[in-house]
């Protein structure tokens, strides 16, 4: 076999195998990710990247709460598994649990146009909620599905060791901070995780039914850049009037 139809098989081959992860096959899922090893495919991920997609074999077809009955597809996260930053949001919308992909629908697009304006691109951040599978109608997750599905989040943020979290909305700042306080509490100052600093915003489903909270999360993500700046350091100059 020439090496471009190597490239045509294995590509069918990774697609066929997501599809069955996504079915509920994490086995088969398995396979697909021993493709490079086997020298079918390059290059290897990162060890994070790695650390990353064995914790999504091992979550497999999780069914530890109710929400897996009405789910279509586990939301596990998507992003650079390498990213300084990390988002985390709520839970699966819609159009996320029928494409499998976090932040997809309109709320997603706001959310790109958001990152664009601090000067981050969705494929270097990581993107993840703290529910995978999506509550009935978008309705509030319950105390037990939290509390079944947060140490998939704890696990992820182990594996990717961000240096910033920025969370949006109430659910996403009050689960990562463990506290019940009111995100007009919360945000407006960096808080703290486990030594990581965390930025708490609205989210951007709620930005789409309030326009006017779209000025403090403005200043929240000017917060965030500034951090990143400080913390990291690693983009070019920002200037926001640009
Ligand atoms: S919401 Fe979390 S705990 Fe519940 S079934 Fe989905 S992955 Fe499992």
């Amino acid at each position: 076999m020439t090496e471009s139809a190597v490239d045509v098989w294995t590509s069918k081959a990774e697609a066929y195998l997501a599809q069955q992860r996504d079915l509920g096959g994490p086995e088969l899922y398995g396979l697909a990710l021993a493709l490079p090893a086997l020298g079918l495919r390059g290059p290897a991920p990162s060890p994070a990247g790695g650390r990353l997609e064995a914790f999504r074999i091992e979550i497999g077809d999780c069914r530890k709460c109710g929400l897996a009955a009405s789910r279509t597809h586990l939301v596990f996260g998507a992003g650079n598994p390498d990213a300084r930053l990390m988002i985390v949001g709520e839970a699966p919308g819609e159009e996320e649990d029928r494409r499998g992909e976090p932040f997809v629908g309109e709320a997603g697009r706001l959310l790109d146009r958001i990152l664009n304006a601090v000067g981050f691109d969705r494929e270097e951040v990581y993107i993840a909620n703290v529910l995978k599978c999506r509550p009935p109608r978008n309705r509030d997750p319950l105390p037990e599905e939290t509390a079944l599905c947060l140490p998939y989040l704890e696990g992820q943020i182990d594996r990717i060791q961000p240096r910033l979290i920025l969370a949006l909305g109430r659910f996403a700042a009050q689960s990562l901070l463990s506290c019940a306080d009111p995100l007009s509490r919360l945000r407006g100052a960096v808080q703290e995780r486990n030594g990581v600093p965390v930025i708490a915003t609205y989210h951007p489903a709620a930005l789409l039914r309030n326009p006017e909270w779209k000025r403090p999360t403005w200043e929240d993500v000017q917060r965030l850049r500034k951090l990143y700046d400080e913390r990291v350091g690693d983009k070019p100059a920002w200037n926001p009037s640009a």
